[in-house]
């Protein structure tokens, strides 16, 4: 048997390192463009020099000879024959595989604004290139702009902070983290950025970028006729899934891979995890789909149990938050509860008893709880207590006979039945719990 991963990150080396938990014997390869593993979430660390590239590898230092894995990098993959079982490789080369996961992850896309592609000085922040890019053109730049201020164009931000440049920062939504805050914790980072000096264009589209005589950035255009100096551009304004060796119409794909819930493609010895698969781009997914991929494609099934991907945690400028599915409701039929003073600002949405959403700004307590409530679809309406204090004790219960129980809180009936026996006599706390038990002997 031999397992081919496509990919060296949070799906590949996870996948990689389950496969040969679960299989001993078996031969396992990755083919990876990348040369070094690391976290692209911590690239922003590279950029600011606060860590190397060593510093945010995150496996172990003996992670392929410890878990007998080849690892043939620097290499892109440019052709998969499903027939033959084999990929093809960009120096020609072939390799073959009984079971194959794709693992490719995404790229940044350059949208296709006037001389903004031909541009020289301007990047994308995915790859460790990247930063190298980056980090050579922050010694001659004066003037930055970043396009996008989602999280990764706040993260490169961070990562290029305190050079005495002027930066400014570029996005088309009416706030900045438009998909992970509402307006009043997103004025909370900008006020924060705007301390900081930089300039933020919102509501603004960017027309087109000017060039030099030899081709570099010069200006960044606004469709509102603001001209911004420019010197080095980053540009956060999407991706694309890696899928351009794929051409095979048996492997169905959409914005990404399309995969089951073992993560297997239409293919039968053929799964994908991560963001190839668009499903939610964020790490802690990529990781739980790699980890079903390998049981399954080992033969032990495994169905993902978690793919949600609407939860997201900052700590930017020393503001943390946790945003958790929905941020604004839908309607006027879900209610809207809201805790704030000059530190904190709170939110949860609601409807029927179920959470669907929740914004924790500058205290994050509570939110592993309210991130199960909101992916469980937990019905919370027997719960007779303040919303923004509900935790897990809330579903801990003794029974009459004197036994615990951490009731199973997954399933909409179950909840309902253990809420009713919480509400009769609920404690105030877990530890309350322990104390009563204690002192019936
Ligand atoms: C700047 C930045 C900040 C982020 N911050 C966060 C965060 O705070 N929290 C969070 O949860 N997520 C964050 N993310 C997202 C997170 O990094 C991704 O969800 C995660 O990396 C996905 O892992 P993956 O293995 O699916 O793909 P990727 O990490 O994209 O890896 C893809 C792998 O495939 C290889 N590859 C691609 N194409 C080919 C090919 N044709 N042939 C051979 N090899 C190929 C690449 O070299 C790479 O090794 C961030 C991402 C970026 C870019």
């Amino acid at each position: 048997m031999r397992y081919l991963i496509l990919g060296a990150s949070a799906a590949g080396i996870n996948a990689a390192k389950t496969i040969r938990e679960l299989d001993k014997s078996s031969e396992i390869a990755i083919i990876s463009e990348d040369t070094k593993v690391y976290s692209r979430c911590m690239l922003h660390h590279v950029i600011s020099g606060s860590r190397t590239v060593e510093e945010i590898n995150f496996m172990e230092k003996d992670f392929f000879a410890k878990y007998k894995i080849s690892w043939i990098k620097g290499k892109k993959v440019i052709d998969l024959n499903i027939d033959k079982n084999e990929v093809k490789l960009n120096d020609d080369t072939v390799e073959k595989y009984n079971k194959l996961l794709i693992a490719t992850g995404s790229s940044s896309v350059i949208p296709p604004i006037k001389n903004l592609r031909e541009a020289k000085e301007v990047y994308t922040l995915r790859n460790i290139s990247d930063v190298f890019h980056i980090q050579n053109s922050l010694k001659k730049s004066k003037n930055v702009v970043i396009i996008g201020a989602g999280l990764v164009g706040i993260d490169a931000l961070i990562g290029i902070m305190n050079n005495n440049l002027k930066i400014s920062l570029v996005e088309m939504g009416d706030r900045i983290l438009p998909l992970q805050l509402d307006k009043k914790a997103s004025s909370k980072y900008e006020k924060l950025l705007l301390e900081k000096g930089i300039d933020i264009y919102t509501s603004a589209k960017v027309e087109e970028v000017t060039l030099n005589k030899t081709g570099f950035v010069k200006k960044v255009i606004l469709s509102n006729g603001t001209a911004i100096n420019c010197d080095l551009a980053v540009v956060a304004a999407g991706v694309k899934a890696n899928i351009d060796f794929i051409k095979d119409s048996r492997i169905k794909v959409n914005r990404g891979i399309i995969v089951d819930s073992t993560c297997k493609t239409t293919v039968e010895n053929i799964y994908a995890a991560g963001d190839v698969c668009a499903t939610a781009p964020i790490w802690p997914i990529a990781v739980k789909e790699a980890i079903t991929a390998a049981y399954n494609m080992t033969g032990n099934y495994k169905v993902l149990d978690d793919n949600f991907g609407l939860r997201n945690s900052m700590n930017f400028l020393g503001l943390q938050t946790v945003s958790l599915g929905l941020i604004d409701p839908p309607d006027s039929s879900y209610t809207v509860d809201i805790l704030e003073n000059k530190d904190i600002y709170k939110k949860i949405i609601h409807k029927d008893g179920i959470i669907y959403g929740a914004l924790l700004v500058g205290d994050i307590a509570y939110c592993g709880v309210l991130s199960y409530l909101i992916r469980n679809k937990v019905n919370i309406s027997k719960i007779d207590k303040n919303i923004f204090q509900i935790d897990y004790s809330d579903f801990y219960n003794i029974k009459p006979d004197g036994q615990f129980a951490y009731e199973e809180i997954a399933s909409d009936n179950i909840v309902n039945d253990t809420l009713e026996q919480i509400t009769v006599s609920k404690p105030k706390s877990f530890i309350d719990k322990i104390r009563s038990f204690i002192s019936k002997f």
